[in-house]
């Protein structure tokens, strides 16, 4: 069981936690992060839609509705550490209103982060592989 509640959802699960930090330029040369834990179901919720397929020959699109960011976007960095798994780092180039809903979705009971912090920090030591709900979901790490 995991001592910590998932972030969103409150709930203490069976599974670990996934750790995932939010991170994003309010201005140039500033940088706000956040971290959050997450239940596998809230990741799958608030995450992995964001992972859209990439075609590079196309223009930009904002991940959350689908509009072209090509000449305006607030890009948003979700890097997040899988339980067993490893890094899944997300590039998110956003429209202006998605990148608002992200960003403050991101800041609820999220840790803000100080500046520059290493992302490794705080990542559980690996244990045994075990068949758990993060495995089923079959991510593959990503730098
Ligand atoms: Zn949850
Ligand atoms: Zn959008």
């Amino acid at each position: 069981m995991s001592l910590i509640p998932c972030s969103t959802c409150r709930k203490r699960g069976a599974e670990k936690l996934c750790q995932v930090t939010w991170a994003w330029n309010p201005r140039p040369g500033e940088r706000m992060a956040y971290r959050q834990r997450l239940c596998p179901s809230c990741f799958i919720q608030r995450v992995l839609p964001l992972d859209k397929p990439f075609d590079p020959a196309d223009e930009l699109r904002c991940p959350s509705c689908g509009i072209s960011t090509e000449h305006e976007m607030f890009p948003v960095y979700a890097t997040s550490f899988i339980p067993g798994s490893g890094k899944y780092a997300l590039e998110l180039p956003l429209c202006g209103d998605c990148a608002t809903n992200i960003r403050a979705a991101a800041t609820e009971n999220g840790e803000l982060l100080a500046d520059r912090e290493p992302e490794s920090r705080g990542q559980a030591p690996r244990s045994t592989p075990q068949e758990t709900a993060w495995n089923r979901l079959g991510i593959v790490p990503r730098e």
